[in-house]
């Protein structure tokens, strides 16, 4: 039987929104990417996207402090159905930014978490190592208090071995379900070795009710 074609391999470039006014209109489907800088956050849209540099243009000079929407083309044959964008939002951690920046950007972020009407769910991609920082539950408390999903993505598990990233995905779910309920879901990834990408793939496509 053929397998039917990954919808995010149409995935493009759209848009770079530095405030509110700049973000397309709010009547579609999106889901957004967020992860600390080096996570793998980049690595991980490209996996899912089936693309090699799609999500490069997030990390262009000027663009790391902006929402940076894709989109899906031809979008559709009905001009009636709703637009479907992925947004790449910026990660921060080890860059240090303007304190001016911060401020500006983490009022852009909380107005976007607080109203957007058309967010469906958050991907929070954390490197196994390191997971659940400061950002990543910053992040998650975000969409919790919509009471919107989020899944949390432990990259680069082609670094452990197979029991370790096991006890760390374990670790990493008892403390997701004991914090935010079952409204978190997690599983291991690899943008490198591909492991965990048709789970992901799965997930954003049923948010995004391709
Ligand atoms: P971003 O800053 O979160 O977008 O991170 P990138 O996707 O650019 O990845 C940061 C670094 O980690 C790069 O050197 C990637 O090659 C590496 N990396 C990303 N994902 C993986 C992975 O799954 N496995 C391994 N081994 N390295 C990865």
């Amino acid at each position: 039987m053929a397998t039917a074609p990954n919808p995010f391999a149409r995935a493009r470039y759209l848009l770079s929104a530095h405030n509110p006014r700049q973000l397309p209109a709010d009547g579609g489907f999106e889901v957004a990417f967020a992860g600390r800088s080096n996570a793998g956050k980049s690595s991980a849209l490209n996996a899912i996207c089936q693309q090699n540099a799609l999500a490069r243009v997030s990390k262009t000079p000027g663009r790391t402090q902006q929402l940076v929407f894709f989109d899906f083309s031809p979008s559709t044959t009905n001009p009636q159905a709703p637009d479907k964008y992925l947004v790449d939002l910026p990660g921060y951690g080890y860059a240090k930014v303007p304190q001016e920046l911060q401020a500006h950007w983490q009022a852009f972020i909380e107005s976007y978490f607080a109203t957007r009407q058309a967010l469906r769910g958050l991907v929070v991609v954390m490197d196994i190592r390191h997971p659940l920082k400061e950002y990543d539950r910053q992040m998650l408390g975000y969409v919790v208090r919509r009471d919107l999903p989020a899944h949390v993505l432990l990259t680069k598990a082609d670094k452990l071995s197979r029991g370790a990233a096991g006890n760390t995905l374990q670790a990493v779910r008892m403390e997701l379900s004991r914090a935010y309920g079952d409204t978190v879901s997690v599983q291991t990834f690899s943008g490198e070795s591909k492991q965990g990408v048709e789970e992901a793939r799965a997930v954003v496509e049923r948010w995004l009710e391709f």
